[in-house]
């Protein structure tokens, strides 16, 4: 393993000084996995006035020092370095009451959380793994370090990291620790609702997001109890082929990994279960649902501290999911105009992961993939799908004698005529039909 300049010539800085120091944690992980690593964390025996001492004169971030972390600024980018910690008793289930230093890099891993994330490499001494680390992760598997149900009384978000990593690597959860997880999560309450809206898109924009909302679908109902009704929900309709939760995960599965699209798509029929009613044909319908879904949505939304930005973005998905986009080019430009070609291109990603999660319709997705040629299409002409790109603006209908508001007026008609037939827009036409609709108003 080769680490990056900054990070070997840190190491071989703080061990001429008589400190050990470590590569560690996730990308020790990763490069065992052959991934390269978007970051190199260093520990080291060094206190954080002792680092200070080396690193005199270097260009280093002191923010985390209380901790024991120097971030030092390399050519490589940062590099933070971190006193070789255990970590004192978790009155409040999350934080440590007190970080005390220690000078042996086991104690420092044997406070980390899973084994494939304790493990230390040195250019020089190569791999340190007393938890069976490489095993694990040889294996796929996600194994607490030490009890489990410790593990997770001290700190209650890690119940959420272990569901996450497992939708990252696509880890199974050991055993043990799956069911430690089960008993604790009602302690996930005292984590901090920002840390568990982040962990929660971290698992849903995983590659293996799929696996995690099935295995982990208990646990993750602690944050999300709104969506507990889902499961198993039989859809009794010929379009569905899976009941309602298993339709969302391979919806959600589907869509790119795009925080919003994939939050959108865990949402979209969470209204279901409350709207469902059965014909005299024992064929199940679900009228109104996505409205109920915006509903539910706004609360988790709320509960999770998104951004408001974010949410107004989630809640229009949600709302329209159901609806639409149009099958003739005079409906996408119509449609473009009102809603503009990023929140198409979203709406058609939403509703591609809905048809693939119903596993039934293959037409429906030609359908689809056909609206989304003639959308590019669109595009790509650059038609006017806006008053910027008409042939003519304001001065040409103040030459023509309007005044005021009917100028506006006058170019969105003007616009509603190129959005039906795009020949239409050249400045000679268009000056015809607006004299046209001038006289006509008389
Ligand atoms: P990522 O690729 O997401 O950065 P990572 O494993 O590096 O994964 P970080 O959150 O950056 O995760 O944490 C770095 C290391 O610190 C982890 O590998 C783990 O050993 C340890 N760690 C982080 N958070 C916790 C926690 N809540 N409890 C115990 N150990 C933790
Ligand atoms: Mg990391």
């Amino acid at each position: 393993m080769q680490l990056p300049a900054g990070a070997a010539r840190a190491i071989a800085l703080l061990e001429a000084a008589g400190y050990e120091t470590w590569a560690v944690g996730g990308c020790v992980r990763d490069r065992l996995r052959g991934v390269e690593p978007h970051d190199y964390d260093l520990c080291t025996a060094a206190t954080p006035a002792e680092m200070q001492t080396v690193f005199a004169g270097e260009r280093v971030l002191e923010t985390g020092l209380q901790h024991g972390t120097l971030t030092l600024l390399t050519a490589d980018g940062p590099l933070e370095i971190t006193t070789f910690r255990a970590d004192g008793a978790y009155s409040d289930g999350r934080h440590p009451d007190a970080v005390r230093f220690v000078r042996s890099i086991r104690d420092d891993l044997a406070r980390r959380d899973f084994t494939v994330g304790a493990m230390a490499w040195h250019p020089e001494r190569g791999l340190f793994d007393p938890f069976g680390g490489r095993d694990d992760l040889a294996k796929g598997l996600l194994r607490a370090v030490g009890n489990p149900d410790t593990r997770f009384e001290e700190d209650a978000l890690r119940i959420l990291r272990a569901a996450r990593f497992s939708a990252q690597f696509g880890f199974a959860i050991e055993e043990k620790t799956a069911a430690a997880m089960r008993r604790q999560r009602k302690r996930l309450s005292l984590v901090a609702r920002e840390r568990v809206q982040d962990e929660l898109t971290r698992l849903l924009c995983g590659p293996f997001a799929g696996r995690a909302l099935r295995t982990c679908r208990d646990v993750l109902m602690q944050p999300l109890p709104e969506l507990a009704p889902m499961f198993d929900l039989d859809q009794q309709n010929g379009h569905h082929r899976y009941d309602v939760w298993e339709h969302t995960v391979r919806a959600v599965e589907q869509v790119p990994n795009d925080p919003l699209l994939r939050w959108a798509m865990l949402l979209h029929d969470c209204g279901k279960p409350a709207c469902k009613t059965v014909d005299e044909n024992g064929v199940g319908h679900f009228y109104g649902h996505p409205k109920v879904s915006v509903r539910i949505a706004a609360g988790i939304s709320c509960r999770l501290r998104f951004s408001s930005e974010f949410e107004k973005k989630l809640l229009v998905l949600v709302a329209q999911h159901d609806r639409p986009l149009g099958d003739e080019e005079k409906i996408v430009r119509r449609r473009l105009a009102q809603i503009g070609e990023e929140r198409f291109r979203q709406l058609l990603a939403i509703k591609k992961g809905d048809i693939v999660g119903q596993g039934t319709q293959p037409q429906d997705m030609e359908r689809l993939c056909a609206l989304e040629r003639m959308l590019n299409g669109v595009i790509e002409a650059q038609q006017c799908i806006s008053l910027r790109q008409l042939a003519v603006d304001g001065n040409d209908m103040r030459a023509l004698g309007l005044t005021g508001e009917r100028i506006g007026d006058m170019l969105h008609r003007l616009l509603e005529i190129v959005l039906d037939d795009p020949t239409q827009n050249t400045a000679e036409v268009l000056r015809r039909r607006a004299r046209a609709i001038m006289e006509e108003d008389i």
